[in-house]
């Protein structure tokens, strides 16, 4: 099947080729339907990736505008994929000190909602709203403790307020990220606060166009938590637990509070304090990568997704020649989705704690240049 070819690892292997590699962008704008489609149908069984070398060394080709406030403000991107054009795909970012900024692959500021101190960003496609699918981007406002949701319009390509009412945790805020079922197609948020308290929301249609939501899970994971992300075909729930590394639960609402350990920062595994950002890149049938911000090296490091979430290298983003590397990371994304002649193969943005031309911002960076054949 002509979607396989879009794999990351396939697409580096022909990079040689002009010809192919046109093929492969188109590939993987099919892909892009083929992928998200794939999420109602289960891949448990995680399959072997072809090996895959990690860079150690790489350098962001974009960084976005700084955020309009100083000091620790940007925090989490989420990368909307354009269906229609993906070379006009877009970078959501939060300014935790006033609200979410949204970006072109440029790097260019199109859209600033003040809407509060929001902290972590995701999106999810495909969500059923008033009839049709929207993609739909979630944020915490720590100010009120509140999810603040959003609509992405695909003809500005800014956010549109859809929340349904004032939708309060029973939590301080902190963290989030977005789950979709592969088992009953269901939309989640996973809200966690920095006592490392988790929330599972159910995110649905309130009947008139808007989305509301209903509580339906709590558990703790220890100590303070921010950075999250869900496998939404292997059904798993990745959290950092800030000082100790990184644990697996089952994304299910009946999932319990069995976990396991994927790494740690105890001197025998590859992370430094704090654990930040995670998030992942699929691949077909269960293969893909695990990345997460290890802050206290300001590296991050790769797993294989499925199986025993195997570690395969660390990286950094350095200086390079316009673009300064990345320090102090907190949210990171990242799809395998080819976006256009810019990230043909897909990219990795980063927050970049300490920007060298302003305020913080984000930066980001083509995926081959880190998952190398
Ligand atoms: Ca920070
Ligand atoms: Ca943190
Ligand atoms: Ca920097
Ligand atoms: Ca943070
Ligand atoms: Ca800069």
């Amino acid at each position: 099947m002509s979607a396989t070819a879009s794999t990351i690892l396939s697409v580096v292997r022909f990079r040689p080729l002009r010809f192919l590699r046109a093929i492969v962008t188109l590939a993987a704008g099919l892909a892009l339907s083929v992928a998200f489609a794939a999420c109602s149908s289960s891949s448990a069984s995680p399959e072997t990736s072809p090996p895959v070398r990690i860079a150690s060394q790489v350098v962001a080709t974009v960084e976005t505008d700084p955020v309009p406030h100083r000091g620790d403000a940007a925090d989490d991107p989420a990368i909307w994929v354009n269906p229609t054009d993906p070379a006009k795909s877009t970078i959501i970012g939060t300014d935790k000190k006033g609200g979410l900024a949204v970006y072109d692959l440029a790097g260019k500021q199109i859209q600033y909602v003040a809407d509060g101190p929001m902290n972590n960003v995701d999106l999810r496609r495909g969500f059923p709203l008033a009839g049709g699918k929207a993609a739909v981007v979630t944020a915490l406002n720590r100010a009120t403790d509140t999810i603040a949701i959003y609509r992405v319009d695909p003809q500005t390509r800014g956010l549109v307020d859809v929340a349904a009412r004032r939708i309060e945790l029973g939590i301080s805020s902190y963290g989030s990220c977005m789950y979709r079922s592969p088992r009953s197609g269901k939309f989640y948020l996973f809200a966690n606060s920095e006592k490392g308290e988790v929330e599972q929301w159910e995110l649905f249609d309130d009947g008139r166009g808007k989305v509301d939501a209903r509580r339906v899970r709590s558990f703790d994971v220890g100590t303070q938590t921010e950075g999250c992300v869900a496998d939404d075909r292997l059904a798993s729930f990745f959290i950092a637990e800030e000082r100790r590394g990184i644990w697996v639960y089952d994304a299910e609402p009946g999932g319990g509070t069995s976990r396991t350990k994927v790494d740690s920062t105890d001197g025998l595994g590859h992370l430094r304090a704090d654990v930040e950002g995670l998030t992942i890149a699929y691949g077909p049938n269960g293969t893909g990568y695990l990345f997460a911000s290890s802050q206290g090296d300001s590296t991050y490091a790769v797993y294989r997704r499925g199986g025993a979430h195997e570690y395969l290298g660390s990286f950094q983003i350095v200086d390079g020649g316009e673009i300064d590397g990345t320090q102090h990371t907190d949210g990171i994304d990242v799809t395998s989705v080819g976006l256009g002649s810019a990230f043909p193969r897909g990219v990795l943005v980063l927050h970049d704690g300490r920007n060298d031309s302003g305020n913080q911002n984000f930066k980001l960076v083509p995926l081959e240049s880190i998952l190398q054949s």
